[in-house]
């Protein structure tokens, strides 16, 4: 018997958490004024929220609606796994060896993946594609099973980040073995955060609050002068319930966890998140994992990369590289916190 932990439609299955982490919404009060503007929609099979405390005098609520929806439609457009005629897609079904000229937003998105995938010892790595396929995660309606070691090992040849070459200043892409395909999932959101991020301040915003699929990153403060508040959910399947709130000034927050994509089979959970080391989803105790850092690109590719690592090592690496991160470890009442000293900081402040 089967169960699936999320109904799947779109990019919702691939970016996983969707509202891992959901806004928690500021004191309104009785002046109309001081509510924040808000755009809301839906895109990479997800949705996304954008609230501006001051819209700039050339700028009506209907051009900052548009404006957003463009942004986030062309990281679809570029990036998705769900559209065959995404530029990833078109990448995707080429051979080896073949040059593909990428656009500039990809391999923005590529040399970030490289790099956390370094930082990480390939615990990140976006060639995970045939993985995530054969785990039943990836596009597409199937029966979700538990695929054999042979099949496993077969596909081993097709995965690993040295199997595809960037040429960052060039902006061409090849691969180095047929049947390569990347996966974007686990750190375009981010990227459509970042991408929404900078044509607001493009366009004279200089407070605001961008949620795509539960990734956040704020600005400034609120009409009321109180920061940005955002909640960090509970890890639970069934429930939502904020954990813990947070406020994010001029930051970033993302979230990966398997409580809201997974699949169970004979008794065993079996997460979206897959370890490319063993070619297998993660399997250990960390139920999720939330990441503070300046980008929501980095956040969102770090807090994959440290579930993939798990509670020890992750937490290690994430003190190493004095990152802002809490991590959920599942116990047998409940769950456990783990605290970086730097989102131990974060926190503190907060109170
Ligand atoms: P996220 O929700 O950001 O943690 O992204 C999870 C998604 O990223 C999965 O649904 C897969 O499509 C993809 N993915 C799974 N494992 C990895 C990995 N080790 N490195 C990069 N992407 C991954
Ligand atoms: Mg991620």
């Amino acid at each position: 018997m089967s169960r699936t932990g999320r109904p799947r439609s779109g990019w919702t299955e691939a970016l996983a958490l969707g509202i891992a982490v959901i806004v928690a919404l500021g004191s309104c009060g009785n002046d109309a004024t001081k509510q924040p503007f808000l755009a809301a929609g839906a895109t990479m099979g997800t949705t996304y929220a954008i609230k501006v405390a001051t819209l700039p005098a050339d700028l009506s609520e209907e051009q900052l609606a548009e404006g957003v929806q463009v942004q986030v439609d062309r990281v679809d457009a570029l990036m998705s796994t769900y559209r065959e005629d995404s530029e990833l897609s078109r990448f995707n079904r080429l051979g080896k060896n073949e040059w593909f000229a990428v656009s500039a937003e990809t391999a923005c998105v590529l040399a970030e993946a490289a790099r956390v995938s370094r930082l990480t010892g390939g615990a990140f790595d976006v060639t995970v594609g045939p993985l995530v396929k054969l785990w039943s995660f990836g596009p597409g309606e199937k029966e979700r099973r538990v695929p054999s070691d042979d099949q496993l090992a077969l596909l081993g040849e097709r995965v690993g980040q040295g199997l595809i070459e960037l040429d960052e200043s060039g902006r061409r892409l090849r691969k180095l073995a047929d049947s390569v395909e990347i996966d974007l999932s686990a750190i375009a959101k981010g990227f459509a955060v970042d991408e929404v991020a900078k044509w607001l301040e493009s366009r004279g915003v200089s407070s605001y609050l961008i949620e795509i699929g539960g990734e956040m990153r704020a600005k400034g403060r609120k009409t009321d002068e109180t920061p940005w508040r955002v909640g960090i959910e509970a890890p639970t399947d069934d429930r939502r319930t904020v954990h813990m709130q947070l406020t994010i000034e001029s930051r970033s927050l993302a979230t990966s966890g398997d409580y809201r994509n997974f699949f169970e089979s004979n008794g065993r959970r079996y997460s979206h998140i897959i370890d490319p080391r063993t070619s297998r989803p993660v399997a250990h105790r960390l139920a999720s994992v939330s990441v503070v850092a300046e980008t929501c690109m980095h956040a969102d590719a770090m807090a994959t990369a440290l579930s993939v690592l798990g509670p020890d090592q992750g937490l290690a690496l994430a003190e190493e590289l004095r990152l802002a991160v809490l991590f959920m470890v599942r116990t047998d009442q409940g769950f456990d916190e783990l605290k970086t000293k730097a989102f131990e900081r974060l926190s503190l402040h907060d109170r």
